[in-house]
C-alpha cells in the first residue's frame, strides 16, 4: 500500500515535470554594442535564457577576439604585422581567423575579376591623405599606389606540421599541428579587410552561438546582417513567417536607419548592403565613395547609391556588394545571375537627381537579380511591422 502510493506520488512528479517542460518556451535575448565603427546587435533564440544568455557572451567574445586580429588600424593585430612585414622576404604566422577571412576575400576577388582586392590599402591611404591635404591625389601618386595593389602579390598558407621521426628510430611522423602564414611580397603593399571582415566575423558570432545552444540567431554589423535558423512559433505572430526579417535601408536617409526601401526573410543567409552615403572622403568640398577602383585607384561613381547582396556565405556577401560597387549594375548584376543561391538590389539614383537637396524628390531606379523579389516582404504592412 505505501509502496504503491510512492509511486503514484514518483509517477505524478514526473508528469509535473513533463508538463512544466512542455509550457517552457523557446525566449529571444536581444543586445547591442558599438563596436567595428557601427552599430552591432546580436539576437540569440534559445530553450532557456541562461542558455541565451551564455550564446549572447559567447558572441561578444568571438567578436572581440576576430575583430582584435583582422583590423589594420589596431596597431599590434595580426593584419598590422603583415603589413609592416611587407617585402620583408617571409611570412608572417597569423591566427586562423586571418587566412579563411582572406580565402573569402581571394573567392571575391577571383568572382569579380580583381574588381574586389583586399591589398587596395596604398590606394584608400592616399585618398586619406587628401582629404587632409584638401586636393586629390595627383597621377603620379595614384600610378605608384598601384603598384602595390593586387592579390597576386599575396602569400596565403594553411597547413599541418608533421613532426619528423628522431634520424634512425622507427615510427611514422605525426601530427604536430597547423601553421597558418601570409606574407605579401613588395614593400609598402597593405592589406586592408574593411569590405570583407564585418560579413565574415558576423558568421563567426552567429557560428559561436550556435554552438553554446542557441537554436536561432541574428547578427547585425551595421549593413552586414547574418541570418541562422528561424525563429520558433511561439515568437512569430499567427500566420507569419518565421524567417528572420531584415530591412533594407532607404540610400537616400542616410541618417535614419528605419527608413527602409524594402524588407527580406531570410534563412542561413547573409544580407550585406554597401553604400556611399555612409563613409567616404571629402576632398575640397567634393565626396567621393569609400570604395575605389583597384584599377585606376578612383573613388567609384556614387550614382550607384546601395547593392544589397543576399547569400549562403557571409564573408563572401559582403565581399561582393563591395566588389559589385566597382563592376556597376550590368556587369554585376550578370555576375550574381552566375551564382546559385545569391540575389542583389541594386539602387541608382539617375544624373537628372543627383543635384537634389530634398531627399523624398530623388529617384531611385531598382535593379534586382532574377531570384531577389521572392525574398522581398512590404516592411509597411501591419503584418510585416508585427514580425
Ligand atoms: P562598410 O560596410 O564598412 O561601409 P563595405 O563592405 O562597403 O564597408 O566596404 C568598404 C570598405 O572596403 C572600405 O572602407 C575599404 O576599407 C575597403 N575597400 C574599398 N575599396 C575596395 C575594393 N575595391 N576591394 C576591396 N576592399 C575595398
Ligand atoms: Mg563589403
Amino acid at each position: 500500500m505505501r509502496r504503491t502510493r510512492a509511486a503514484w506520488l514518483i509517477a505524478t512528479a514526473g508528469a509535473a515535470l513533463a508538463l512544466a517542460g512542455c509550457a517552457r518556451k523557446p525566449v529571444e535575448l536581444v543586445e547591442s554594442r558599438e563596436a567595428m565603427d557601427t552599430l552591432v546587435t546580436v539576437r540569440a533564440i534559445a530553450p532557456d535564457s541562461k542558455t541565451a544568455r551564455a550564446a549572447i557572451d559567447a558572441a561578444w567574445k568571438e567578436m572581440d577576439f576576430a575583430a582584435k586580429r583582422l583590423d589594420r588600424y589596431t596597431e599590434d593585430s595580426d593584419v598590422s604585422r603583415v603589413n609592416r612585414d611587407a617585402g620583408g622576404g617571409f611570412l608572417t604566422t597569423v591566427d586562423p581567423a586571418v587566412t579563411s577571412c582572406l580565402a573569402a576575400a581571394k573567392e571575391a576577388y577571383d568572382l569579380t575579376g580583381g574588381a574586389f582586392d583586399p591589398t587596395v590599402g596604398p590606394v584608400l591611404e592616399l585618398w586619406h591623405k587628401a582629404t587632409e591635404r584638401g586636393t586629390p591625389p595627383t597621377e603620379v601618386e595614384i600610378q605608384a599606389a598601384l603598384g602595390l595593389v593586387g592579390m597576386d602579390k599575396v602569400e596565403i598558407h594553411a597547413f599541418g606540421v608533421d613532426k619528423a621521426p628522431l634520424p634512425g628510430a622507427p615510427g611514422t611522423a605525426t601530427r604536430e599541428g597547423a601553421v597558418y602564414l601570409v606574407g605579401l611580397y613588395k614593400k609598402g603593399m597593405m592589406l586592408d579587410l574593411g569590405g570583407v571582415e564585418k560579413g565574415y566575423i558576423a558568421g563567426r558570432m552567429a557560428r559561436r552561438m550556435q554552438q553554446h545552444g542557441a537554436t536561432a540567431a541574428l547578427v547585425a554589423a551595421g549593413g552586414d546582417v547574418y541570418a541562422l535558423g528561424e525563429r520558433p512559433a511561439n515568437l512569430v505572430p499567427p500566420g507569419g513567417d518565421p524567417r528572420w526579417a531584415v530591412g533594407v535601408q532607404d540610400p537616400r536617409y542616410p541618417d535614419d536607419r528605419e527608413k527602409l526601401y524594402t524588407a527580406l526573410r531570410l534563412r542561413d543567409q547573409e544580407v550585406s548592403t554597401s553604400g556611399h552615403y555612409e563613409r567616404g572622403y571629402t576632398v575640397g568640398g567634393t565626396r567621393y565613395s569609400h570604395i575605389v577602383n583597384p584599377r585606376t585607384g578612383q573613388p567609384v561613381n556614387r550614382h550607384l547609391a546601395s547593392i544589397t547582396i543576399v547569400g549562403p556565405d557571409p564573408a563572401v556577401a559582403d565581399a561582393l556588394a563591395t566588389g559589385v560597387a566597382v563592376l556597376g549594375v550590368e556587369k554585376g548584376l550578370a555576375l550574381v545571375e552566375t551564382l546559385p543561391g545569391v540575389e542583389c538590389l541594386l539602387l541608382v539614383i539617375p544624373d537628372s537627381d543627383f543635384g537634389q537637396t530634398d531627399p523624398a524628390k530623388v529617384t531611385l531606379v531598382p535593379y534586382r537579380s532574377s531570384g531577389f523579389a521572392a525574398l522581398e516582404f512590404d516592411p509597411n504592412m501591419p503584418a510585416g511591422k508585427k514580425d
